[in-house]
């Protein structure tokens, strides 16, 4: 068959249908992509209880179909007679104005029951005459993993199901490559099933491809990604390149309206949060411990706050129920009542009230435990193979999942009983929910696909949000920022959760897509490790994130750090990071332009320095902490 070409006038894109190959040239400069051959199949096809690879270049039967509209156009390849009869389609297409590429993948209907599981397409990009730099990867807040990186990251592929979209190692649908002449930006436009793999053995080099998990089985729904090229980028442009893509969807909104919508939110600028914890019971341990403060305790204690002159504070309230953390969700009524149950909850909430202080209950409508009163079996998810998933990972042990097309009537089932009673409540954190992946149910009562398991989320989000609370989940993950008001962190990935060195050079993606769309806490000072607490500090400040305070501290002096962050984040906690750049080749220099004025940190000497509006340091200021 003859090859094929879609162009605009700032790309051409040429096709060659018999090897499914493309590749992909700027008009007015001379730099060239090819999609890379997979070298371990691009499909996976499902045969009742077997499974092969294939590729697509096998097909015995292919033609070709080439549309033009108004809008685009497209060169379409007809892969058919692939193992067990299945078949695809891949559409190429170009618009008329960007420099874009788009490539959709759909599966042929069968008149077998075989079926396409999964996809690896369209492989790896690679330039063909110049070398990469550097992959900008939204891995948490944020990193770039250098081409020649010394070290090994998932070299075989392994851990593909943890990059996954919308989770801790992938918290937005995106990744780019930048080299020493171009770069291109590559974003899923079906994200729910779709996941980065990401190879890199020591010393590099780094390839990325496309990976389309099935939906409840199979590949489901037409799958689709964009490449956008440049001729030149740095991180912060494939970012923002991002961000338009996300306002464009409507995934991205802006503070201002998140403050319209509930002027609540507001009093978390420039805010201290103090995590306060009322029961804890563990069962990883024999015999369990088991810990206790009062509400009354507590009570007392947000009362210092008080008279210390704390003036702007969130008060998250963990371990409030039943059994204490972690334990026994969503059935955790009555309150704790060795620490005062119902009552004493309700007059803790009514003092930080009268404080002026915003109140939210640490909660969970996701991990759903065995021993809860309420536990019923039938609402949880199945497997594929029927069976209910297990495990005893936390301090509540046994749990399954409840399947997300419950959590709502257990939500609203909750925030009745607590409301109706007078608890005072004005936020609330729903925890897992932004952050663990999204669950797929098989029960045939409640069949759940990875985007209704968000939607369902979401509208448990969107509720608690429309009794009029503040309302916040785990991390930052993209799909939710349309919902949530704020978050509770988001570290830099390292070598271990919250500890360790960094991974690559990091970076800051998330803030510089969201930081005028979503409010966000620091790790400083309650999560991480006491040897990158002055890092902490660092990556708090130049995010311009909300400090943690702790409720235990009885004099003015134990705020100072958190008192910077605090005043930083009431002046510049709604600018938008315009910009921020790498000073020094290793990436410990690096310098935030805010619309208000710009941060440098130096995460090697442990140092920083404040330009601009309302707030400057005179020079370089030492971290003591
Ligand atoms: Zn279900």
């Amino acid at each position: 068959m003859d090859k094929e070409i879609i162009q605009n006038k700032y790309l051409r894109v040429t096709i060659n249908p018999d090897e499914v190959k493309a590749n992909v040239q700027l008009t007015d400069d001379d730099t060239r992509w090819q999609f890379e051959p997979n070298l371990d199949g691009d499909i996976h096809v499902n045969h009742g209880l077997t499974e092969v690879s294939a590729y697509l270049h096998e097909a015995p039967k292919k033609y070709v179909r080439r549309v033009k509209t108004p809008n685009d156009e497209r060169v379409s390849l007809f892969l058919e007679g692939l193992p067990g009869n299945t078949g695809l389609i891949i559409t190429y297409i170009v618009e008329p104005e960007e420099p874009m590429l788009r490539v959709e993948v759909e599966a042929l209907p069968t008149g077998t029951p075989s079926r396409i599981k999964e996809a690896k397409f369209p492989g790896v990009l690679s330039w063909l005459d110049a070398k990469p730099l550097y992959t900008v990867w939204p891995n948490s807040a944020g990193m770039l993993l250098p081409n020649d990186y010394p070290s090994a990251i998932a070299e075989d592929g392994e851990g593909l199901s943890r990059r996954i979209a919308f989770n801790r190692s992938f918290y937005q649908p995106w990744w780019g490559v930048v080299a020493e002449r171009g770069a291109y930006l590559a974003i899923a436009e079906t994200p729910f099933d779709f996941a980065l793999d990401i190879r890199h053995p020591a010393g590099g080099p780094t390839k990325t491809r496309p990976v389309w998990f099935p939906s409840l089985g199979y590949l489901a729904y037409p799958r689709s990604i964009r490449y956008k090229f440049f001729k030149q980028a740095t991180h912060t442009t494939l970012a923002k390149a991002y961000r338009a893509y996300a306002q464009s969807i409507g995934r991205w909104v802006s503070l201002e309206e998140k403050f319209t919508r509930n002027p609540q939110v507001k009093r978390l600028l420039g805010s201290t949060i103090f995590p306060v914890s009322i029961c804890s019971h563990n069962l990883r341990q024999t015999p369990p411990t088991h810990h206790v403060t009062t509400f009354a305790e507590r009570t007392e204690q947000i009362r210092r706050l008080k008279r210390l002159g704390r003036e702007k504070v969130y008060l998250h309230i963990d371990g409030w129920g039943y059994r204490g953390y972690d334990n026994q969700h969503p059935d955790i009524f009555p309150p704790c009542p060795e620490a005062g149950g119902f009552q004493g909850l309700i007059e803790m909430t009514r003092v930080a009230s009268e404080c002026g202080y915003l109140l939210g209950l640490h909660d969970q409508y996701r991990d759903y435990y065995l021993d809860g009163a309420k536990f019923t079996e039938s609402r949880a998810i199945k497997d594929s193979t029927g069976q209910l998933p297990q495990w005893a990972t936390w301090a509540g042990g046994a749990q399954t999942v409840l399947c997300a097309k419950e959590s709502l009537a257990n939500i609203r089932r909750n925030f009745t009983e607590l409301l109706g009673r007078g608890a005072i409540l004005t936020a609330s954190y729903l925890d897992v929910f932004a952050i663990v992946p999204m669950d797929e149910c098989f029960d045939p009562q409640h069949p759940m696909t990875r985007e209704d398991c968000y939607r369902w989320r979401g509208a448990g989000i969107d509720y608690v949000r429309n009794l009029g609370l503040v309302v916040s989940s785990e991390e930052p993950v993209d799909c939710f920022m349309p919902h949530l008001d704020f978050a509770h962190w988001a570290d830099y990935p390292r070598t271990g959760f919250m500890q360790g060195e960094y991974l690559g050079i990091p970076v800051p993606l998330h803030t510089l897509v969201y930081h005028d769309a979503l409010l966000l806490p620091a790790v400083f000072d309650y999560g991480g490790t006491p040897e990158n607490r002055a890092r902490h500090f660092l990556e708090g400040l130049s995010r311009v994130e909300i400090p943690y305070g702790r409720i235990n501290w009885e004099h003015a002096e134990d705020f100072t750090h958190v008192d910077i962050l605090a005043n930083l984040h009431n002046v510049w906690g709604t600018a938008e990071l315009k910009n921020h750049k790498l000073l020094d080749s290793d990436g410990y220099l690096q310098e935030f332009e805010y619309s208000s004025g710009s941060i440098t940190i130096d995460l090697k000497e442990l140092r920083y320095r404040i330009d601009g509006e309302n707030i400057a340091t005179k020079d370089w200021q030492e971290v003591k902490v």
